[in-house]
């Protein structure tokens, strides 16, 4: 089932990215598997759309899409991402736009390792932060952060000492606040480090009880930075980088989900559809935008459409052909006219 689709301008982009198999994986099946994802074009770098193979090894069913870029199993540093497809949306913070970077896909496919990182190496969120404090220190701008989730369509402060839900509302003019959310003032990287680190560890174990909500919860890591205007009016501009470690977007026919794993699963599976209607809809230049379909789109208002960039990561494991195929089949749809 090939689809072809010429001269589409996307104004969220859409990329994928494959993760390498796992020594255990490479254990179990006695060898290297082969990886069901692959890309048709030889030169990737030189197009402004790839068409992404997915083949079953077992049936030989297979689908094709069309995205944006592609990163394979070989770019296992995630900087290579960083710098092409990230660094470009810094620069307009710091004039007062916002961006959005989401990392969608199954769980166990490299969401988490491609935003969060490793101590020894950093994920999207690390490097977009050092990138920002670097353009403060000659802008003499300041960058705070935020750090929140939204599970079960509510929202968390991950940054107070005591978790504590936020409301959200619409103020007069239509935007969106977070009443009450934390913001902390970020002066180097090592306090952001610090800063993040305890919101991570708040996040494992807010829920108690219930055992790794943290993959079926929407993690949002927000950087804002407030410059003055350099028209001299002393205005201040402020602008914000919204990195999102989505839940995974599993499938319900073939994970069996029952009880309050359903209904976590009805909702994320709402807000990420939700969420691929708002993209599809600034891609293609539709007139009504469906924010308010969901939580996660409304908190997001502000940050997609507009004057905003945004960029979908679509992340794989490679030795998965049904998972892959509904992950990438979402994403091309959001992408495309
Ligand atoms: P998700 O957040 O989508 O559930 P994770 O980020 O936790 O997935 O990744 C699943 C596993 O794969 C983890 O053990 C992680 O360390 C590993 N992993 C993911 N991406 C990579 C990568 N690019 N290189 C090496 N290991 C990876
Ligand atoms: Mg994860």
């Amino acid at each position: 089932a090939k689809q072809t689709i010429s001269n589409s301008v996307s104004k969220v982009r859409v990329i994928v990215r494959v993760r390498p198999f796992l020594a255990q994986e490479i254990v179990v099946k006695n060898g290297c598997p082969k990886s069901c994802i692959s890309v048709l074009d030889q030169d990737i770098e030189a197009r402004d759309e790839v068409a992404v193979h997915l083949k079953d090894p077992d049936t030989s069913r297979n689908e094709c899409y069309q995205l944006d870029s592609f990163f394979g199993q070989e770019d296992d540093n995630v900087s290579r991402i960083f710098y092409k497809e990230v660094n470009p949306l810094i620069p307009g913070i710091f004039h007062g736009c916002n961006a959005t970077v989401f990392a969608y896909g199954a769980t166990g496919s490299g969401k988490t390792y491609t935003m969060q990182g490793t101590d020894e190496l950093p994920g999207l969120m690390r490097l977009a932060m050092s990138k920002v404090l670097e353009m403060c220190q000659s802008t003499g701008s300041v960058a705070e952060i935020s750090y929140y989730e939204v599970y079960m369509d509510r929202c968390y402060d991950l940054l107070e000492v005591k978790t504590k839900e936020i409301a959200i509302w619409d103020d007069k003019d239509g935007q969106i606040h977070l009443k009450g959310l934390s913001r902390v003032p970020i002066h180097s990287i090592s306090e952001f480090h610090e800063v993040f680190s305890c919101g991570v560890q708040r996040r494992k174990v807010a829920h108690t009880g219930l055992n790794d909500v943290s993959s079926r919860s929407h993690g949002v890591l927000v950087i804002s930075v407030s410059s003055t205007c350099s028209d001299g009016s002393g205005a201040v501009l402020t602008g914000k980088l919204n990195l999102i470690d989505l839940a995974g977007n599993e499938d319900n026919r073939r994970t069996c989900n029952e009880g309050i794993r359903l209904q976590e699963s009805a909702k994320i599976n709402q807000s990420l559809f939700a969420l691929s209607n708002v993209i599809y809809a600034l891609n293609n230049n539709k007139p009504r935008v469906p924010y308010r379909e969901s939580k996660l789109t409304r908190i997001l208002q502000d940050s997609l459409g507009g004057s905003s960039r945004a960029l979908m990561v679509a992340c794989l494991n490679p030795g998965e052909y049904q998972e892959s195929v509904h992950t990438v089949s979402l994403a091309a749809r959001s992408r495309h006219i």
